[in-house]
């Protein structure tokens, strides 16, 4: 894949209605093609909100999200489907559906309404639940998946889409340690490939070793960004996420790698 556009948000500002304090405030940043960049922050910093305003499902007060040089507002929701898949963090399967029914909504921004299947559509589904680790899954029902089946066949819907652009919000919530790890290499292989890969996610340590970008958000501006060595720093995190911890190398793999201490002065 060439040419995929960068994501860019530029000095976005969001404000819920009956909030008095703004859930995004000034933030800035670009997701550039051929990488993974990670958003990470506590709980209310804003990660999702990011999310919520590049599908259009919250006003912005002001600031601009760009796709490429296009602003949001000036691309129709199949234009921007076409460019763009997103993973939400949660969806819940409501109108119980095959798998492969599911995975082909994807599909819907390559067809005609209404139009049948073709059989590159058939491939690329079967294609997007292999990658998503869920190959003999295309016959089974989204009501009858375990809560780490349903994240990867949301994960295969967004392959199917077959977007330049990938936006996941915390896609391996609900994984093991091996189906979550399957996912980060994925997100290489596709930024390798070329695609620009944003990814919302809770765990440090993966993100430092995966994303060459991080960007650390709390109470709804960019608290730090840059490489992991940059953003993975033992005060900086202490302050935002408001517990004690360090930072070592890994002594395996040489990662940064976060730990958070006990408060109560236990050993381990
Ligand atoms: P994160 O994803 O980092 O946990 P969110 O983006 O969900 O953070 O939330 C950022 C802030 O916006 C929080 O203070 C949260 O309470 C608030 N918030 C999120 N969604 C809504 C909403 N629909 N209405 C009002 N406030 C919201």
């Amino acid at each position: 894949m060439t040419d995929a556009p960068s994501l860019s948000f530029e000095n976005v500002a969001v404000q819920y209605a009956g909030r008095t304090t703004r859930a995004l405030d000034g933030v800035s940043f670009v997701a550039q093609p051929g990488r993974i960049t990670a958003i990470v922050g506590p709980n209310g910093s804003g990660k999702s909100t990011l999310v919520r305003a590049l599908l259009r499902l919250t006003p912005l007060v002001s600031g601009t999200i760009r796709v490429g040089n296009d602003a949001l507002p000036t691309l129709t929701p199949r234009e921007l489907a076409r460019r763009v898949a997103v993973v939400p963090q949660r969806e819940e399967p409501t109108l119980p559906m095959q798998v492969d029914d599911f995975v082909a909504l994807g599909r819907h921004v390559h067809r005609a309404a209404f139009g049948a299947l073709r059989v590159e559509d058939r491939r690329a589904i079967d294609h997007a639940l292999a990658r998503a680790g869920m190959p003999a899954a295309a016959q089974r029902r989204t009501d009858q998946l375990s809560g780490g089946e349903w994240q990867r066949v949301r994960i295969a819907r967004s392959l199917a889409q077959d977007s330049p652009v990938l936006v996941l919000d915390e896609p391996t919530s609900f994984l093991d340690i091996a189906h979550e790890m399957a996912v980060f290499e994925l997100l290489d292989e596709l930024a390798r490939d070329g695609r620009t890969v944003l990814l919302v996610s809770h765990q440090l340590n993966l993100v430092a070793r995966f994303a060459s970008h991080m960007v650390l958000l709390h109470a709804g501006q960019v608290a730090a960004a840059g490489s992991p060595l940059d953003v993975m720093q033992g005060a900086l995190l202490e302050r935002v996420y408001d517990w004690p911890l360090v930072i070592t190398r890994d002594p395996a793999v040489g990662a940064l790698s976060l730990l958070p201490l006990r408060r109560r002065g236990g050993s381990s």
